[in-house]
């Protein structure tokens, strides 16, 4: 006889049902084995099982067990087999009915006192359930993880409450969804005093999903700007939350359960590995681009982050996604987030005043040129921050904050989800900064004077054709901040001031600045 439950293997944020296949038969010696291209964590669930059974009385019958996990071919890694092995042991003892774990699918670690201990991955592994119709089995800390999928799951404490479940003495449930309430005291642009210039562009910028780069000396309130722009932007929608937080389950980051409909803010130090970054390791994990999924990756000092890392980056930029290659397969790991970054003119920080670097222009070049060109060409706004002066701080709070800014940026988004409501996709989120080129042509056509500029901007600063694309985005961005219908040409100049000086015209510019 063999007792059958499905339970889930992952696969970057897909999870794949595996069938768990216990079979006993009698034998001189007990042996109990584990199958199915299991990794360690998996094989030393019989020890678990074992100590658990014994914690609340039961032992395992001196036979021969064996469990299969099919498909043979597909690893299995983690501990959360732990649950469903124990059941299907449960079925084959004759404890539960034979026909009790029909209709159900299981996934959580157990501990040697019997307790099912919390898991990664349960809010993906609750939604392929509901897909395939079965109730999903989840430890009673994950339930208000699982409760986000549907109904009808089953969160226990214990190995014993769920044989008194299927015994029908003291039914199980699962508790309502959980939410991670809003913070009382989030950051608000109000605390930024002066950066009048900086600010408009963070509000470009939360409006069309464009990607920037603030450039400036220490303490102009770059990195204070960067993380407010998760402020400016509207909440996860429904299917957004439930994409960002399967990623944060596989990794482990959804605490008790609860899912957060706040846009993911991630901020990881230039020091990281690639791993960290875009994901990988020993152990296949989401790396920061994809936990910054329909969210905001800040890369502060973004010259100090190695070459490398950076252009591992350029691919998820453009596609939104990021492949991972393993021994013999590749995971994929969405990564569709908007990238905001920061930077010193040069090394030393070359700030005016005490901090003023002393070495000239050949040390901005020289830092400026560990950006590599095709990393560069994916931003879309650039802005020098200027340094906060005393004038600055002796200024009155600025009368608006960021739920202001939010309202023009909401009604912008709004005005773009219209637009592109036949063409929203995955790689296309309804915004300007995802435009093809025809959708340019027919919605953000500047007017014949806007046509006039653009036309000798491109000539004088010899922009390519993605150059020129995302002047036109960025315009297209400034007339919906003003609900214009038509591009103008005053939404073109400010769009093209934007634009990157040539790293030459800053050292010229710096070196006309010294010789006077
Ligand atoms: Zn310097």
């Amino acid at each position: 006889m063999v007792a059958r439950i499905t339970t889930f293997a992952f696969e970057g944020i897909a999870a794949n049902p595996v069938d768990v296949q216990v079979h006993m038969v009698g034998g001189k010696q007990p042996i109990f084995t584990i199958v199915g291209l299991p990794d360690k964590a998996v094989a030393e669930s019989r020890e678990r099982v074992r100590a658990a059974f014994s914690a609340i009385g039961l032992a395992l019958p001196p036979k021969r067990i064996t469990v299969n996990l099919a498909p043979a071919d597909l690893p299995k890694e983690g501990s959360h087999y732990d649950l469903p092995i124990a059941l299907g042991a449960l079925a084959i003892m004759g404890i539960l009915s034979p026909d009790a774990l029909d209709g159900h699918a299981a996934i959580g670690e157990l501990s040697l006192d019997g307790r099912i201990e919390a898991t990664v991955g349960v809010l993906p592994a609750a939604m392929q359930a509901l897909d395939m119709d079965l109730r999903l089995i989840c430890p009673e800390i994950c339930g208000p993880e699982a409760a986000w999928a549907g109904d009808g799951n089953l969160a226990a404490p214990n190995l014993l409450s769920l044989i008194n479940h299927f015994c029908g003495r003291t039914p199980l449930s699962c508790p309502p969804p959980g939410e991670l309430a809003a913070p009382t005291d989030p950051l608000d642009l109000r605390d930024v005093k002066g950066q009048d210039g900086a600010k408009r562009v963070l509000e470009i910028a939360a409006a069309g999903g464009h990607n920037l780069l603030f450039c400036g000396p220490p303490g102009s309130g770059k990195s204070m700007l960067a993380k407010r722009l998760p402020g400016l932007l509207p909440d996860l929608s429904a299917h957004e939350l439930l994409e960002a937080s399967q990623i944060q389950s596989v990794a482990g980051l959804l605490e008790r359960g609860q899912l957060s409909r706040a846009r993911p803010f991630r901020a990881p130090h230039h020091s990281a590995s690639m791993a960290a970054l875009v994901g990988g390791g020993i152990r296949a994990r989401p790396g920061e681009i994809s936990l910054a999924h329909h969210g905001v990756l800040f890369l502060d000092e973004l010259p100090e982050f190695s070459g490398q890392v950076l252009d591992s980056l350029r691919q998820p930029l453009e596609d939104g996604e990021v492949t991972i290659s393993r021994a013999n397969r590749h995971v994929k790991y969405p990564a569709r987030f908007q990238l905001i970054a920061a930077m010193n003119p040069c090394r030393c920080g070359g700030g005016a005043g005490e901090g003023q670097c002393r070495r000239g222009p050949r040390c901005a070049q020289q830092y400026q040129a560990r950006l590599s060109g095709p990393f560069i060409d994916r931003i879309d706004l650039f802005y020098d921050t200027p340094a906060v002066t005393a004038v600055d701080l002796a200024l009155p709070p600025p009368a608006e904050g960021s739920a202001d800014v939010a309202v023009r940026v909401c009604a912008a988004r709004q005005r773009q989800a219209e637009r592109y409501a036949d063409t929203i996709s995955t790689a296309h989120r309804g915004l300007n900064v995802d435009a093809t080129g025809p959708e340019l042509e027919s919605y953000a056509m500047p007017d014949a004077s806007g046509q006039r500029l653009i036309a000798d901007a491109a000539a004088k600063f010899k922009l390519s054709a993605r150059s020129y694309h995302r002047v036109l985005k960025v315009a297209r961005t400034i007339a919906d901040l003003e609900a214009c219908h038509q591009v103008r040409r005053v939404h073109i100049a400010e769009a093209l001031s934007y634009r990157r000086r040539t790293w030459e015209e800053t050292g010229t510019a710096q070196a006309g600045a010294l010789a006077q």
